[in-house]
């Protein structure tokens, strides 16, 4: 779990199990994160992915 002071107010997220989470502020640390699909033609929401996570919490 990431300092909150770090979080990055620009991107949202309430992935808690992902290592760059800023824990118990729904915020992520890093100041960019690539997101991706793993669909061949995205049609929502669920079919968008950050590409960024990584298991941390
Ligand atoms: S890297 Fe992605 S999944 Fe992880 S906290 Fe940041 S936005 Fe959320």
């Amino acid at each position: 779990m990431q300092h909150s002071e770090h979080m990055n107010r620009c991107i949202g997220c309430t992935v808690q199990q992902c290592a760059h989470h800023a824990g118990k502020d729904n915020f992520c640390t890093l100041d960019k994160v690539s997101i991706g699909t793993h669909e061949k033609d995205p049609t929502e929401p669920q079919c968008v992915d950050c590409e960024s996570f990584r298991l941390g919490n």
